[in-house]
């Protein structure tokens, strides 16, 4: 077994006490302990998760870069691969509101119409009954729990704000409820029981994705997928299912993303001016990277695959890589 040095750990415990950090984030924080910038050192960059992932692995955890759906802003989090719901939002939740949790992301994501997206009047009226464990036991009323009957409105929004607070859910600019990045981080495997439509292009759950223009279609791709697809040239921009023409430019474009400095230390050591210098020119790099549509990173998750190939013999996961996928560009595009 390979030992993990002082540098993992600490990726290690930024990722579990602070949840799932921003790509910039986790990058600026990987060049402040390392020392290196991962986007001129993508291999080291990729053997140091690899070996992360390795050790992790041994307690079924894992770290994976994945999608905010929203906004398209790629996360790193550490995912627990076989816990339950209840582990996942740890003690700090009452059964009741993880029936309530569980049965807004039903409604979030079941209904198809919903887009990813729901009222908070359609979220503070969800059923908690529906949520009671065993399907045998929603027939009899007496196997309802009582706090799931007594959970009043007062109780659903205090719950609904702190699952926002906590980011298993999110408040859209459209001052809607829709899914947290801790949902999208640690959902996988429970939307592909729950067969919720993946994205045509990346294989990921279309949670907030454009559906084929051709209503009798089920072909679903997120927007900065759509993108990606049409915008690469000799590509028809026709629905891949049923060949109905589908014009990116019909889609929702993205805001512009708040320009955000990552959190920087205050001291004003030399070190610490280093470190600031590397971060602007590797946001500069990522910028350039990003007008090339050339990934930051190399494919993770298929790295991550064949990492868990060696160490476990399971089935691999059929999810295509996360990575950046030049949302600048096409943003450009469609206005010039
Ligand atoms: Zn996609
Ligand atoms: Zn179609």
């Amino acid at each position: 077994m390979s030992q993990l040095g002082w540098k993992h750990h600490t990726l290690i415990q930024a990722l579990l006490s602070r949840g799932p950090l921003k790509e910039m984030e986790f990058c600026t924080i990987f060049a402040e302990i390392t020392g290196k910038n991962p986007a001129t050192n993508k291999q080291l960059f990729n053997d140091c998760l690899l070996k992360i992932n390795k050790e992790l692995d041994f307690v079924q955890f894992e770290l994976r870069a994945f999608m905010d759906q929203y906004d398209g802003n790629i996360y790193y989090g550490i995912v627990n691969n076989v816990a339950d719901d209840q582990s996942k939002l740890g003690t700090k939740y009452s059964p009741a509101q993880i029936a309530f949790y569980k049965a807004i992301i039903e409604a979030i994501v079941l209904d198809g119409t919903k887009n990813g997206c729901i009222t908070n009047i359609e979220a503070l009226n969800v059923h908690l009954e529906d949520q009671a464990a065993g399907k045998a036991l929603q027939d009899n009323q007496s196997c309802i729990p009582a706090a799931f009957k007594s959970f009043s409105i007062s109780q659903k929004e205090k719950a609904l704000n702190q699952l926002i607070k906590d980011r298993w859910l999110s408040s859209t600019s459209d001052g809607l409820v829709g899914l947290g990045i801790r949902s999208f981080l640690d959902l996988r495997s429970w939307f592909r029981n729950n067969e919720v439509v993946s994205c045509e292009v990346c294989n990921e759950a279309a949670i907030k994705a454009e559906n084929c223009p051709n209503k009798g279609c089920s072909i679903r791709m997120h927007s900065y997928c759509l993108k990606k697809k049409f915008y690469q040239r000799k590509v028809a921009r026709i629905c891949p299912g049923c060949g109905t023409s589908w014009d990116p430019s019909d889609c929702f474009i993205e805001e512009e993303e708040a320009a955000e400095e990552p959190s920087q230390s205050n001291e004003t050591t030399e070190a610490s001016a280093k470190v600031k210098k590397r971060t602007r020119s590797y946001k500069i790099e990522r910028d350039a990277n990003e007008l090339n549509q050339a990934p930051l990173l190399p494919p993770l998750g298929k790295r991550l695959r064949s990492c868990k190939a060696e160490t476990r013999n399971k089935e691999p996961s059929s999810s295509s890589p996360v990575r950046p996928l030049g949302i600048q560009r096409a943003r450009r595009s469609t206005r010039g």
